[in-house]
């Protein structure tokens, strides 16, 4: 199967005009695909490397004034050699409008008798003679006549946009004014197929899918809170390092974007294909290579998803702790660093990556790091590479610690008679130093959700409500569940509700962790959901949460608060119309000023989700022009081209 694109990637649009522009751009188009247009920006500046129509590089106003220059030049020179006085009038200033009226009207007088002035040269200029009086006498024979006038214009024009499109001095500087590279300029359409080609020689013709439903799924999803108008071109189905290598190098020779996708439950557009390109998907990749039980580590490709690792190395006594979306897969759990419930007894993903194999974008095979727990060696690659959000490379096989699964585990709900109140509360569980395994808020919407999707057996008060994990010996559950819900008590909270058994514990910790597609199943026919992440240093989560849950409930929409409380994080979910112009903008400007708020308490604007798309603004606002100019210069020098995952984290270059 062929690509079918109508406009590929590298195609010139400007950015003002999306959406119309990205639906043009995009390499198929879907119906139903959306970009919010409050969010237009964030797209736009996607296409930021379409200098030709953004109106604000030096390059492009040099070149506009350029052409216009020529032009009126040519038109002048095209004007006199009819005959015409014109710049040569010796108060031209003065009397330009008057002369340009009558070259005008002169003009427009011998563009109707232009075919006559075409058949008889002198009969034309024995008409330019009666309009034009005495210049006729004073005109010698006319160098510029329209034929070299056209070519005058043609040449200029082409050397301008040849210098143009070699241009760097404009928009190369990065945030910061210091980096040095060039504007991506991604292959054409027979580049692309060529590549196809080629790949699929090496692979097998299966090995890259064209299908429309499979580019759909690769650059679409229902609960990311953006989506755009343009999706990958194929998607390559990899099945070892060394073919995820020749696919890089392959790309890398046509200048194609590659963008890396496991389990597609990001929620910030993390793996959207803004200039099109190659989405490797790693469903293929997903073996546990090597379980050592006795170093407690492991070491998997990227498609192995956290659930089904735990389920396969149970018997073993460990497990891996990071649990983020169900769905989710190791790869681009370190794509994201993600957290997820247990975050506040063990950490988030970084604290658990050993070591990394990365694929860069020239095909390069690297291993970031030996076996040991710790190491002093060199820079902290692994580090690097983490969170990246597949910019900086490709993740083929990951070594990972491991926990051991503890003795015993409770699980109890407490409902509080505000939000305040159960922020208070958790923040007192925390300072007192209590090793809490996992405590969650959700507030009175999200129970009712919890009650209607019935995940539980059980009917839950629809209050603001904390539910808490504890694990470890018998004796420590014990004594640490006494100790949590006399904090409880303290701020007015109910009392405690175990989970009966095991299944119930798994029931509602799962009613937690699917709270999101709960929410999707029970919104309103055609509703978007907008979900959004933020964190604040552990003091001001309960100033902040209220906030936010006020402007919420202001919204009058079906919207909720919850987080992982322990860490200072906490989430929004908004089910809105995206046909309704007036909802858009009131949903817009509520998360806006969530991350603002996250921000002045010296928070961040994601403590979990990453920044993809949809958060590149909030996080030049947290970090600064200097620092986003470092990660630039990071970028650049490990993929000067800009394919990996083009468009994500920060604008290019
Ligand atoms: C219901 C639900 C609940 C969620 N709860 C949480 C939560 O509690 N905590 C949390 O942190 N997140 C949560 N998420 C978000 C999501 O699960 C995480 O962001 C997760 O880490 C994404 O993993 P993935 O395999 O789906 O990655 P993908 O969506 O496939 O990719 C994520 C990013 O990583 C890159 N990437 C993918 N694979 C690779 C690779 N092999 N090499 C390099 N880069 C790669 C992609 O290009 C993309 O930028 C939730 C999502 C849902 C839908």
């Amino acid at each position: 199967m062929g690509i079918s694109s109508d406009l590929l990637p590298g195609t010139r649009v400007n950015p003002t005009l999306a959406p119309a522009a990205s639906r043009a751009f995009s390499c198929r188009s879907r119906s139903g695909s959306y970009v919010p247009p409050w969010r237009l920006h964030d797209v736009a500046s996607s296409y930021e490397h379409l200098w030709l129509y953004n109106p604000c590089t030096s390059t492009q106003t040099f070149i506009v004034t350029l052409v216009l220059v020529c032009c009126i030049v040519s038109i002048h020179l095209w004007i006199s050699s009819q005959g015409f006085r014109f710049l040569n009038h010796e108060n031209w200033p003065l009397t330009v409008g008057m002369e340009g009226k009558r070259a005008f009207t002169s003009a427009a007088r011998a563009l109707r008798t232009s075919r006559s002035c075409r058949r008889n040269v002198g009969q034309s200029r024995r008409w330019q003679s009666t309009s034009t009086g005495n210049a006729t006498t004073h005109t010698p024979k006319a160098f510029w006549t329209t034929g070299r006038v056209a070519l005058l214009t043609a040449f200029t024009g082409s050397l301008t946009y040849l210098y143009g499109i070699s241009d760097t001095s404009s928009h190369v500087r990065g945030a910061s004014g210091s980096l040095a590279s060039s504007k991506p300029v991604y292959a054409t359409k027979a580049e692309l197929e060529k590549a196809v080609a080629e790949l699929r020689d090496l692979f097998g013709e299966d090995a890259i899918s064209t299908d429309d439903e499979d580019l759909h799924r690769h650059g679409y999803s229902e609960w990311s809170s953006i989506n755009i108008d343009t999706l990958p071109v194929a998607v390559a189905y990899p099945r070892s390092t060394e073919e995820v290598s020749q696919i890089a190098k392959a790309c890398h020779k046509y200048k194609i974007p590659i963008i890396p996708y496991s389990g597609g439950s990001s929620l910030e557009a993390n793996f959207s294909a803004p200039f099109g390109g190659v989405s490797v998907d790693f469903t293929f990749m997903d073996k546990v290579l090597a379980l050592r039980p006795d170093d407690m580590d492991l070491t998997c490709q990227p498609a192995v998803g956290w659930m089904t690792l735990n389920e396969q190395i149970k018997d073993s006594g460990l497990f891996f702790p990071v649990d983020p979306g169900p769905s989710a897969m190791i790869g681009g759990m370190v794509g994201t660093s993600c957290s997820g419930t247990n975050a506040v007894r063990y950490g988030t993903m970084k604290e658990w990556v050993v070591n990394l194999t990365v694929v860069l974008a020239d095909g390069t095979i690297i291993k970031t790091k030996r076996r040991p727990r710790k190491s002093a060696a060199g820079y902290n690659l692994t580090g690097l590479f983490v969170g990246s959000e597949g910019t900086l490379g490709l993740v083929t096989e990951i070594t990972l610690k491991l926990a051991v699964i503890p003795q015993e585990t409770s699980v109890a709900v407490c409902s509080f008679p505000s939000l305040r109140a159960a922020a208070a509360t958790a923040m007192s569980v925390v300072r007192s130093g209590i090793p809490i395994a996992a405590m969650e808020i959700m507030d009175d919407v999200q129970m009712n959700v919890v009650n209607r999707a019935g995940a539980t057996k059980k009917k839950w008060k629809e209050t603001p409500t904390l539910f808490f994990k504890f694990s470890g010996t018998p004796g420590a559950v014990k004594e640490h569940t006494q100790q949590v819900k006399a904090l409880s008590r303290h701020q007015g909270g109910d009392e405690f509700e175990f989970a009966s058994n095991a299944e119930e514990q798994k029931a509602l910790w799962s009613a937690r962790k699917e709270a999101l597609w709960s929410m999707l199943a029970l919104r309103r026919e055609g509703d978007d959901v907008w979900s959004t992440d933020a964190a604040v240093p552990l003091s001001r989560l309960a100033d902040i949460i209220e906030i936010s849950k006020k402007e919420l409930d202001d919204l009058g929409l079906f919207a909720s608060a919850l987080g992982h409380i322990g860490d200072g994080n906490f989430h929004t979910s908004i089910m809105y119309n995206k046909n309704d112009p007036e909802e858009r903008k009131k949903v817009e400007d509520c998360v806006h000023r969530m991350v603002d708020l996250a921000l002045e308490m010296e928070g961040t604007c994601t403590g979990e989700h990453g920044i993809g798309l949809g958060k590149k603004d909030s996080l030049v606002q947290e970090l600064g022009l200097d620092t986003i100019g470092v990660m630039k210069k990071i970028k650049a020098s490990l993929d000067p081209l800009a394919i990996m995952n083009p468009g994500k984290v920060f604008d290019l270059p």
